[in-house]
């Protein structure tokens, strides 16, 4: 049978971008991929990956390597700031996938590179999309290295400040949820096996496992108008921040020592009304729908959008009934997640204080693990 969408053209070598590409080129589509950094470097310090997300890697082969590299939990247990215990909260598994995975951001970056190369993908780095025109049954375009390409489809998977959302839909901005997030990698103590959360007064830090030897620690709090964080006072800010905090978090203060090691995000979201295509260019992930991080489920509903897609392009339908069926077996799942963590981030911030946070973050999990 001969493909209506034979070249495909991805955008973005982040979560969503690499599994796509190995989904389609998996296959056997003709797949390039554009990256804008010119070398890889991965932001960011660590990420929960929820059993949804391992179940949807493991269709490109993947989850085996992230669960061998990463760490495996089963459960949170929720601490007051002083260390007392408030409740161990068993996360729900999707078949033999564990509840959670630990796995620094680096070591997912190589493991779904290679994926992506195994499966043949062209990856250009350096490289990003100059112009685009986007057809009814194809997309033309020019590209920062001077070459002009014609494609079947394109896919903007490149991230939360999406070029190719604006290039589609006009500039569609960012909004700050009045939270930002600081992390930062730390030595795992052995006892350290499940995920910590642990509730201030409008803050909430925690600890995540990563592998056998190291694990992150994390501080939500509130920062009024989005202030500059000085790269340089990144360890004593988050010092001063975790002021207040008992028990382990405590004792952990001494060991934030550069500012380098600490990484800072103020949290933003993006919701692009449906659909989320124009002509043959369609967005995944945080391009289309950037959610907060209070379920960590960000990276895994762009794992889910990259292996939905590929599985309906795999399909060989007319475009409208693809897309269709891309959106329906997307959209409410990635609303449900995205309103479901804003939800949360307002209960922190004391705007609905009768919200019933344990009901609702179990409510959802269970959700996330209906099949995709
Ligand atoms: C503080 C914080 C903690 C989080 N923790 C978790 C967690 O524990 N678990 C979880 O599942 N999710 C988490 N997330 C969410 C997760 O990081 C994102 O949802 C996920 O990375 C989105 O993947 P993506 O592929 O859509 O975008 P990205 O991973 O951001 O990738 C986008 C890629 O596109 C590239 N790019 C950008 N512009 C262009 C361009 N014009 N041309 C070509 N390339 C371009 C970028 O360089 C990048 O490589 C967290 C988010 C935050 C902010």
């Amino acid at each position: 049978m001969i493909s209506k969408y034979k070249k495909i053209l991805v955008v973005g070598g982040g979560v969503g971008g690499l599994v796509v590409a190995a989904a389609l080129g998996k296959s056997g589509f003709e797949v390039d991929l554009v990256e804008s950094k010119s070398e890889w470097g991965v932001p960011g310090v660590g990420l929960i990956q929820p059993t949804n997300a391992l179940a949807a890697l493991d269709k490109i082969g993947a989850a085996e390597e992230c669960l061998q590299r990463g760490f495996a939990y089963s459960e949170y247990r929720w601490f007051n700031a002083d260390g007392s215990l408030i409740r161990a909260a068993p996360g729900p598994q999707i078949a033999e996938f564990p509840a959670y995975n630990g796995i620094k951001r680096g070591d997912l970056h190589e493991i779904l590179l290679a994926s992506a190369k195994r499966a043949g993908a062209n990856i250009m780095l350096g490289t990003r999309v100059t112009s685009l025109a986007t057809l009814d049954d194809h997309v033309e375009l020019s590209l920062s290295n001077g070459k002009e390409s014609s494609y079947d489809l394109v896919i903007g998977a490149d991230g939360i400040y999406s070029e190719t959302r604006s290039r589609l839909f006009g500039e569609q901005s960012t909004r700050f949820t009045g939270q930002s997030a600081w992390r930062v990698n730390l030595p795992r103590p052995n006892d350290i096996t499940w995920g910590a959360m642990v509730v201030g007064n409008h803050k909430k830090a925690g600890l995540i496992p990563l592998s056998a030897e190291s694990m992150y620690l994390l501080l939500v709090t509130e920062e009024e108008g989005n202030p500059y964080m000085p790269p340089s006072e990144l360890d004593r800010l988050l010092r001063e921040r975790l002021a207040g905090f008992g028990g382990i978090i405590q004792d952990l203060k001494e060991h934030i020592v550069t500012p380098e090691s600490v990484v800072y995000r103020p949290m933003e979201v993006v919701m692009l009304p449906l659909p989320w295509h124009s002509g043959r260019t369609v967005l995944i992930g945080d391009a289309a729908h950037a959610s907060t991080p209070h379920l960590g489920q960000g990276a895994a509903m762009a794992i889910e959008d990259a292996v939905v897609l590929a599985d309906v392009i795999a399909q060989n339908l007319p475009w409208q009934e693809t897309i269709s069926q891309f959106m329906r077996r997307r959209y409410a799942r990635v609303n449900l997640i995205q309103s479901a963590s804003m939800q949360l981030g307002e209960y922190e911030q004391g705007r609905c204080p009768d919200l019933d946070v344990f009901k609702l973050m179990s409510d959802v999990k269970i959700e996330a693990t209906n099949p995709i």
